[in-house]
């Protein structure tokens, strides 16, 4: 296997880093929501968003070495991700792959630029791993459909506009041919966002009441019945995204720096522990390069993204229980009140508590074995 990159492809690189240099955002702080949304038009402009989608669709039209490379520029550089994530990891792919050209033409192009920022509703009280127990009803009324329900842990509600939102459509049959995925307005009469704190303070989730929610039978993302396969397809870039997403590289190098400060970067047993992580993160990007190799081959697998996704997010809080024990004392340190307004993540404390949430996000550890058990080494459904 040859793991050097071509002239070309280390000129691209050089030609990223220089542009992240020149435009990423400065300053210490979380940036804001607004200079997010300003960061990602600067993205979008550039062609870094949306890099492997069509060009007529406002992608960079990147083949996937090139995207690789992107990432990594970006992860290098500590660069903020855009504001819309979760509208390019998966609503956007989603669109492109089930919607009407019509859908494609409305939806696509706004969600690279940030003009429409997505929500996902699936989690509700008691369908969280167990989607086929989705309760929210769309009832047909003519050429709309009323919804009434509720949804949970709804990230980004308050900052969103548009809603990816799993309802059920039919209770005749299997549960899950009843399943269908709509793209409602956030501001349409009848939908009520309560926020919930987080542990760390922040603010990311919501609880959102639907109540005789009207929408176009034009919302419909596919066809009705069909969103449970919608589902399932965006759930596999959400994996990928958030075990891509962690940045093990910078992990490795605070937590050297957190020794030094601490006086530990001599003790044998402290160096040890570190080593064995900083090779946990090579191994964890051996094995991203080698889901990229059977990418670039045709052979790739999508429920890799499951064993990732799980093997990263147990590493990741590896990570900051390690940082946080370094800290001793100074590692209780944290200010929920204070923390929404500086970066959670910047502290081993903060990243101690939201990196709880990690294996339960885009589907929790228990439910990635179950697939890595099923659909990759072959074994029996229980
Ligand atoms: C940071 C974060 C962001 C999120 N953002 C969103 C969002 O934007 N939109 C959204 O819809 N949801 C979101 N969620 C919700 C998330 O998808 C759910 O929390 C998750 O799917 C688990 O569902 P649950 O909380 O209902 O737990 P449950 O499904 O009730 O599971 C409880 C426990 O039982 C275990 N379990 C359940 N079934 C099985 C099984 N078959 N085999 C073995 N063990 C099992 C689980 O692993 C877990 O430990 C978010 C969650 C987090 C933490």
């Amino acid at each position: 296997m040859d793991l050097s990159y071509t002239a070309e492809e280390e000129a691209f690189r050089a030609k990223v880093r220089g542009w992240i240099e020149a435009n990423k955002p400065q300053g210490g702080a979380r940036p804001g929501i607004e200079e997010l949304r300003d960061w990602q038009k600067r993205l979008h402009a550039a062609g870094y968003l949306g890099a492997g989608w069509p060009k007529q669709h406002g992608g960079g039209g990147l083949s996937d070495l090139e995207q690789a490379i992107l990432n990594e520029e970006f992860a290098h550089a500590n660069a903020p991700g855009a504001l819309g994530s979760m509208g390019i990891s998966w609503v956007g792919p989603a669109i492109l792959r089930f919607g009407t050209e019509q859908q494609k033409q409305k939806f696509v192009p706004r969600v690279l630029s940030g003009d429409d920022i997505w929500a996902t509703g699936y989690s509700e009280p008691n369908a969280g791993s167990d989607m086929y127990n989705t309760q929210t009803r769309a009832v047909k009324d003519g050429d709309h459909y009323i919804i009434n329900g509720q949804k949970v842990w709804t990230s980004l509600a308050h900052a969103s506009n548009w809603y990816f939102l799993l309802v059920r459509t039919s209770t005749d049959g299997h549960k899950v041919a009843g399943l269908s995925l709509f793209l409602v307005p956030m501001d349409t009469p009848g939908i009520d966002i309560r926020p919930t704190p987080m542990i760390t303070g922040d603010r990311e989730f919501s609880e959102v009441f639907l109540s005789d929610v009207r929408v176009h039978q034009s919302c419909l993302l596919g066809k009705a019945g069909q969103g449970y396969e919608i589902v399932s397809s965006a759930l596999i870039n959400e994996r990928s995204g958030i075990a891509a997403g962690i940045r093990f590289d910078q992990g490795v190098q605070k937590l050297i720096a957190t020794a030094r400060r601490f006086g530990l970067d001599q003790n044998p047993s402290w160096r040890e522990r570190i080593a064995s992580l900083a090779i946990q993160a090579k191994v964890m990007k051996a094995f991203g390069l080698r889901v990229l190799s059977d990418q670039l081959h045709g052979r790739f697998n999508p429920h890799t993204s499951a064993a990732m996704k799980c093997i990263a997010t147990r590493l990741t809080q590896e990570f900051s229980e390690t940082g946080v024990e370094m800290e001793g004392y100074y590692g209780t340190l944290f200010d929920v009140e204070t923390s929404a307004m500086n970066d959670a993540s910047s502290t081993w404390s903060g990243r101690y508590l939201s990196d709880r949430a990690m294996t339960i996000a885009g589907g929790t550890t228990e439910i990635q074995k179950n697939i890595v058990a099923e659909r990759i080494l072959g074994l029996p459904r229980r």
